[in-house]
């Protein structure tokens, strides 16, 4: 029987870093001339076992009407919450490795994955022909383990498990420079930048979104339980929209940058763009969502919406408007603006990978060149390869990551993946989370995200009006652990940057 391993890109991290691997191979060859030849990485496997021997939960039973699988058939049905597949694996020695999954799905399907109960990712299924793809670097002692697959969207046939042993991780990938693909980048900015590079790969900065600034809810709450404050303080822009204005909103979230700034912090801001008035369709709160608007980013883009385009230019001079007061403050943002793309739930993402990239660059293009803002780093936030707007005007790649309750892995699966939306070297974060990973698991499986900026309100306080903090997501303790872990950065450890020498390479 024939089994297929076809190698998707942006789904294999162990196939995508074996190239860059062969890459930094063939530098280190011409530097030093004369060392080993270095053979390329082939994995071991260690173990398959095939779905249908292995425990059913729920609606799955065993089917065979898909041709191309192996053994005697294959798990299918995934269709409620408590469906899955339970494989029994046996490891004789500590260490990582990719767990390969043979599925196949009628359309792109994306379903959970966990070991010994804890999640280590999703698994895609994008083929109706059995296809493995892998969930890379899995750390596993010796012994038994158990490995499910349960449902996230179903509607998977899932044929087999391959264990194989994982491809050495390549360190140079924490070796990004500090560059700025803006060139006239202020002082501020090249700082920190060149603060970020320095300690990307060694240290992790933390941070946490928190509306009202560094006095509010999510800043009390993460203080009382951890005794430290986050290096990153996060906002957004929303309430500056013209549409929300025109509703009555308000905001002084650029105030709060400020203060925070000045008082040895830094800052990243998204913006939760509120669609134009004209095309609100549902709650005009709710106007960066896609399903509340009739916007069609695509004909604003292509010149069928002209009015379209002109109300998304004065949008873009009200945000300019606050970036500048932050320039002439001397704040430098760490700026992720269109942020969750490819997701398709907000309406810049709703119409495709082309308009929304034009949206991007032509967003760069306007405040970089028109507005003259050269205090921004940009973290583009797309989250996914063919959304990827290219190396000219990306800073920072970000992915954002709710795994659930009380899910401290590493998630360096996503990671890696990220690593390798482009062959550039980019740093990259954990730009939105639930649930903080545990950094003791990120050095451990070489997931050295830049930082992490928790979501505000229930990811870590309660939803009373007494400030209390929330173990929802991530427990108290473990908060505190992670806060005071050696290689986590927080607000004190951080040096003046205003002084803070600048990199060779953004001199
Ligand atoms: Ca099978």
């Amino acid at each position: 029987m024939k089994r297929k391993q076809i190698v998707m890109a942006v789904l294999t991290g162990a196939a995508v870093l074996s190239g860059c691997g062969q890459q930094e191979t063939e530098i280190k060859e011409t530097e030093t001339s004369q060392t080993q030849s270095a053979d390329p990485f082939v994995p071991e496997i260690v173990g398959t076992y095939e779905a249908e021997d292995a425990q059913l939960k729920g609606n799955v039973s065993i089917g065979s009407s898909r041709e191309g699988y192996s053994g005697s058939g294959y798990a299918t049905g995934f269709s409620d919450d408590s469906d899955a597949c339970a494989f029994s694996i046996n490891i004789s020695e500590d260490g990582f490795y990719d767990l390969g999954l043979a599925t196949a799905a009628s359309d792109y399907k994306e379903n959970y994955v966990s070991v010994d109960g804890e999640s280590v990712g999703t698994i895609t299924s994008d083929d109706t022909e059995f296809t493995t793809t892998y969930l890379t670097r899995v750390y596993l002692t010796q012994g038994t383990h158990e490995v499910e697959v349960s449902k996230y969207w179903g509607w998977i046939d899932l044929d087999y498990l391959v264990v194989q042993t994982s491809e050495p991780l390549d360190a140079s990938i924490y070796d990004v420079p500090a560059e700025l693909v803006n060139k006239n980048a202020t002082e501020n900015t090249k700082r920190l930048m060149s603060y970020l590079a320095d300690n990307y790969g060694t240290n992790i900065l933390s941070g946490q979104y928190s509306p009202d600034g560094m006095y509010g809810k999510e800043y009390t709450v993460v203080k009382n339980a951890t005794g430290k404050t986050p290096a990153i303080l996060g906002l957004d822009f929303i309430e500056y929209s013209p549409s929300r204005v025109a509703n009555g909103s308000s905001s002084n979230a650029t105030d709060l940058a400020i203060a925070y700034w000045n008082a040895g912090g830094i800052v990243t801001f998204c913006w939760h763009w509120n669609a134009p008035e004209k095309y609100l369709t549902g709650e005009w709160y709710s106007g960066f969502r896609a399903e509340q608007t009739n916007i069609d980013l695509a004909k604003i883009m292509n010149g069928e919406d002209q009015e379209g385009y002109d109300l998304l230019m004065d949008d873009i001079d009200a945000i300019a408007k606050q970036l500048q007061i932050l320039q002439d403050a001397g704040v430098p943002v760490l700026w992720r603006p269109l942020h969750e793309a490819s997701g398709g739930w907000f309406w810049w993402g709703a119409s495709g990978p082309e308009a929304y990239k034009q949206l991007y660059i032509l967003l760069y293009d306007k405040l970089t060149n028109e507005y003259g803002l050269n205090n921004l780093i940009w973290l583009w936030n797309g989250q996914d390869a063919d959304w990827y707007p290219g190396d000219e005007y990306v800073d920072i790649i970000g992915e954002d990551i709710y795994p659930g309750e009380h899910v401290y892995t590493s998630q360096i699966n996503k990671y890696l993946e990220a690593v390798n939306y482009t062959t550039a070297k980019k740093m990259v974060v954990l730009s939105e989370n639930g649930c903080v990973f545990d950094p003791e698991l990120a050095k451990r499986d070489g997931a050295m995200w830049g930082f992490w900026c928790t979501w505000g309100s229930e990811f870590v306080a309660k939803n009373t009006s007494i400030y209390s903090y929330s173990d929802q997501y991530t427990e108290e303790d473990k908060l505190k652990e992670f806060y005071n872990n050696d290689i986590v950065i927080t607000k004190d450890d951080i040096p003046d940057l205003t002084t803070y020498p600048i990199r060779e390479e953004l001199q």
